[in-house]
């Protein structure tokens, strides 16, 4: 039996509590809930009337809330911690599931707070905003205030809140259930194999022409099957956007994703078209790997066929060297607190039955440094993810220096320091590597990874748009949704690959389309934002490092805009954008050379 390489590497959470027992964790939500009972009474009567609040009492109250916050963010970090150790302990789920309630009492306490000052009339909210005595709490305050103009009143607030329970998130909870009790009957195998959602896009990737085929028909037949359902469940919740647009008075359908990301949509749209004016790029490319895989032309189910040699295996301290090297190349300052995750314990990486799944970095406050998840296999894609998740890390240390509420990023951003570290490993692992089969390999992955975060989200972006101006027409069924998908995906794959009719079903089971509308050109603009950004390093060198050092410091003190105009990036450009590809040209380029 082989054994996995990163046995026995576990984290240690005594930073935060002794155990789960610990009766600290229990003093700490008493204190909290007193500590939040006392805010209120000495608070919410002077956040009722603004135009007598003095910026010395916002600070005490600013400073008090953001205490109360950390140290609910202490037990909240560590009971979720814990719990995704070992999903199956009870104790854990037990802690997990009473420290959720009575964080949840304690937030009700200090909501007032936010409220109020979303009711502050803007002349009072521009005095205290405008005050240096503010100053650290400026970005917080004004960012608040953009829901203003979309929030309704507090009784409608609760009944739309409570109502969603068993309107939108129901037909969410629905779509769950569905998608994730599918089966897939594998036929012409013996035994024929009974496959989840997820085993079967996994066979996507495997080297077995005929196999992938399969495995793609049985996949879209098995979606017709829940078509109409899948289209109810979506059509409902666009009707349900639709309307509270209407309510909240949001210009468009995408504006409450631009508000909640920070961003301004003019840079979305520009972003967006630039996207598509590069659609040649993924032609070409799958032209190319058609050649690899010695075919006339690639059909849908060959798009993530494996090329190449693939380096294997890949233990876990030959990939904490890799990544060391990688980021001390870049600074020795980004070895150094890297370093410190494998060496302090700061990382989960073994593989254990109970564990939760994927990886993620949880960075609780700037008072506490980051932890990081992850399940090991010895395979270079889990080198990557402990590469992006220690990018996590490296952000979750660096803002440490700003205060609670300055401390985490919107979405649009929140991805750049994993993603830069995942290039900044896979440009070492490239240079290392002499077999041209093995760089083969490494290239085609990264230009495919890349292929899906930017060509596709931009794809799915554009899809979701057209539902949702057909939808302000008439009700959709699937054959309309079916050739919308078609429609939008048509411009992606062009003539260098044939779409199957049953393809008309790839929207069915996406949960980003139900669960959080419009989120994926967050990936466009975070991937394209990072390719520019190592553009820009390569370009600079040296220089390059402090400015992007001083970015991932700030953390959420400013706009996603502002923090990046000291690096010159101009978001509005069609330039910058373009920047991105022209790095994807690069690789691109680098690809030929090989082949
Ligand atoms: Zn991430």
């Amino acid at each position: 039996m082989a054994t996995n390489s990163a046995a026995g590497i576990k984290w240690n959470l005594s930073d935060l509590f002794a155990s789960y027992e610990d009766p600290q964790i229990d003093a700490t939500l008493k204190d909290c809930h007193t500590r939040a009972e006392t805010f209120a009474a000495r608070f919410h009567v002077a956040m009722e009337h603004p135009e007598t609040l003095t910026t010395e009492l916002l600070v005490t109250a600013l400073n008090e809330l953001a205490q109360i916050y950390e140290a609910i963010g202490r037990v909240g970090s560590y009971s979720g911690l814990l719990y995704a150790s070992d999903t199956t302990s009870p104790e854990y789920q037990n802690l997990e599931q009473t420290v959720e309630q009575r964080s949840t009492e304690i937030h009700n306490l200090l909501l007032f707070f936010e409220i109020q000052w979303l009711k502050t009339d803007d002349a009072t909210a521009k005095r205290l905003i405008d005050d240096p005595a503010l100053a650290s709490y400026r970005h917080y305050l004004q960012s608040l205030r953009r829901y203003r103009p979309h929030t309704l009143s507090e009784p409608e607030e609760k009944i739309v809140n409570e109502k969603d329970n068993t309107g939108s998130n129901a037909f969410g909870r629905l779509f769950s259930e569905i998608t994730s009790s599918l089966s897939f009957t594998l036929e012409k195998d013996s035994p024929p194999a009974e496959l989840n959602l997820s085993q079967i896009l996994s066979l996507l990737h495997e080297p077995d022409r005929g196999l992938r085929q399969r495995a793609m028909e049985t996949l879209y037949q098995g979606l017709s099957q829940h078509s109409q359902v899948l289209t109810f469940i979506y059509d409902t919740l666009i009707q349900d956007h639709l309307t509270m647009d209407r309510l909240r008075d949001y210009p468009n359908p995408m504006a409450p994703r631009h508000l909640s990301n920070e961003i301004n949509g003019a840079a979305v749209k520009t972003m967006m078209e630039v996207s598509e004016a590069n659609y040649d790029l993924a032609h070409n490319y799958f032209r190319l790997k058609a050649r690899l895989l010695g075919l006339p032309r690639l059909a849908l189910f060959d798009q993530y066929a494996p090329v190449g040699k693939e380096v294997r295996p890949f233990p876990y301290a030959q990939a904490r060297e890799v990544i060391l090297d990688a980021f001390d190349a870049f600074d020795p300052k980004l070895r150094e607190i890297a370093g410190e995750f494998f060496a302090k314990n700061w990382i989960d990486a073994e593989i254990r039955k109970g564990k939760r799944g994927g990886a993620f970095c949880s960075s609780p406050s700037p008072l506490l440094h980051p932890y990081i998840l992850c399940n090991y296999d010895d395979n270079l894609r889990d080198v990557m993810t402990v590469a992006h998740e220690l990018g996590h890390g490296l952000h979750g240390s660096l803002s440490r220096k700003q205060n609670y509420f300055n401390y985490y990023t919107p979405l649009t951003t929140a991805e750049t320091a994993s993603v830069f570290g995942e290039m900044l490993v896979f440009d070492y692992l490239l240079g290392q590597q002499t077999d041209p089969q093995v760089q083969i390999a490494l290239l085609a992955g990264k230009i495919e990874d890349i292929f899906a975060t930017v060509f596709r989200q931009n794809v799915l972006t554009r899809f979701e748009e057209l539902a949702f101006s057909a939808r302000k027409e008439k009700r959709l069924t699937p054959e309309a949704i079916g050739k919308l998908w078609l429609d939008a995906n048509g411009k992606y794959y062009g003539d260098a690959i044939d779409m199957p009719d049953g393809y008309k079903w790839g929207w069915s089971y996406i949960p980003h389309f139900i669960h959080s509308r419009f989120y994926c050109y967050s990936y466009v603009f975070g991937q394209l934002l990072v390719l520019a950004l190592y553009r820009m390093y390569k370009d600079e060198g040296k220089s390059f490092v402090p400015k992007y050092l001083a970015l991932l410091e700030a953390g959420g003190s400013d706009t996603p805009e502002n923090l990046l105009k000291s690096l010159g990036v101009e978001i509005q450009n069609r330039e910058f954008w373009q920047k991105g590809f022209d790095e994807i040209k690069n690789l691109l380029a680098g690809l030929s050379k090989l082949i």
